[in-house]
């Protein structure tokens, strides 16, 4: 049987150097997290927000926290203390409350952009139409206390190949245009969310520079 530090050992021989790994960690244990922590992982994702303080409190301090998943905005003040980079910001008003309870902790929080990228209607995300709106008709360049670090996606659930790799060609198609047209000269811009347990194989080879990868690590959430 294999252990969480041979799972996470095994990802990390094929990584390119470019590539992140957040072992995304929620609904799995402080054990199952030290496991891994011991075996040298120090980036984890967590989902939800009073999972995400918990743990917090009890592992070790120079753990870097990724909040993944869905945020509404009262939740915010509780995580900003914690995170390095919430990839999940669909919003003006997230950011811009994200930035307000950053400012008061003296922090700077990095966000990602987060873009829908697959064919589930889902309610979370931005199309690449209104992310732009979002960025044309706002003065993000004020919100000093958040860095936008880049952009997060998710592909469609599903065993073709080719329409996951279309989906993240999009989504890296889409970051060089944002890169261009609004982050060109900003060094913080530079990173491409994608893939987890089923693609991230497919994610690196299509650009990602962080992959979010849980049950391959963990094993499945129960
Ligand atoms: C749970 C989750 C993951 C990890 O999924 P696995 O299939 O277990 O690797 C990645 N990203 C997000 C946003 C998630 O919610």
């Amino acid at each position: 049987m294999s252990t969480i530090a041979d799972n996470l050992l095994s990802i990390k021989q094929d990584l390119p150097s470019s590539v992140n790994l957040v072992a995304v960690s929620k609904f799995h244990s402080n054990d199952d997290i030290l496991e891994a922590y011991n075996a040298g992982q120090r980036i984890f994702g967590e989902s939800r927000m009073q999972e995400l303080t918990q743990k917090y409190e009890t592992l070790p301090t120079d753990i870097s926290w990724h909040f993944i998943g869905n945020l509404q905005s009262n939740k915010v003040k509780n995580i900003v203390p914690i995170v390095d980079m919430i990839h999940s910001v669909d919003s003006w008003k997230l950011l811009s409350e994200i930035n307000k309870q950053a400012a008061k902790m003296n922090r700077i929080v990095k966000c990602l952009l987060e873009i829908h990228i697959a064919q589930e209607e889902t309610k979370q995300g931005l199309s690449f139409d209104e992310c732009k709106d979002l960025l044309k008709e706002n003065d993000y360049k004020d919100l000093t206390h958040i860095q936008i670090a880049g952009v997060m996606g998710m592909a469609t659930f599903t065993e073709n190949e080719v329409v996951i790799k279309n989906e993240f060609k999009s989504l890296k198609s889409f970051f060089d245009e944002l890169k261009n047209d609004y982050f060109a000269e900003n060094n913080y811009f530079r990173e491409i969310s994608m893939g987890m347990s089923n693609d991230y194989k497919l994610a690196i080879e299509e650009g990602a520079t962080l992959i979010r990868v849980g049950s391959s690590i963990f094993g499945a959430r129960i």
